[in-house]
């Protein structure tokens, strides 16, 4: 089952002000870059600037950390369910109280 969840900005950095998404849908499908290359994923985050899904860091392909590399994206939120935390790549901080 999945919801229509909100993105915790209770304690929000100045790259906020980059990103769009309030509101995600949890849980995510999968890793965008994992489906492409059959690869496997821990757990997911989305980007809160373009909403691209990708791999948290325990995954064998961190894509999420790799789209933020490529893209400057600062900002991802968990994608699993029951989590709504968000997190600041510049900032290493989780943007939640
Ligand atoms: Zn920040
Ligand atoms: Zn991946
Ligand atoms: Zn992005």
């Amino acid at each position: 089952m999945s919801s229509r969840d909100f993105v915790d900005l209770t304690s929000p950095c100045e790259h906020v002000a980059e990103t769009t998404l309030r509101h995600v849908t949890r849980p995510a499908a999968g890793c965008e870059d994992c489906l492409k290359i059959g690869g496997r994923w821990v757990h997911l985050r989305y980007c809160l600037t373009c909403g691209h899904v990708g791999c948290c860091d325990s995954s064998p392909n961190r894509h999420a950390t790799k789209h933020f590399h490529a893209t400057r994206h600062p900002i991802v939120t968990s994608a699993e369910p029951g989590e709504t935390w968000t997190y600041c790549y510049v900032d290493d901080a989780v943007l939640s109280a």
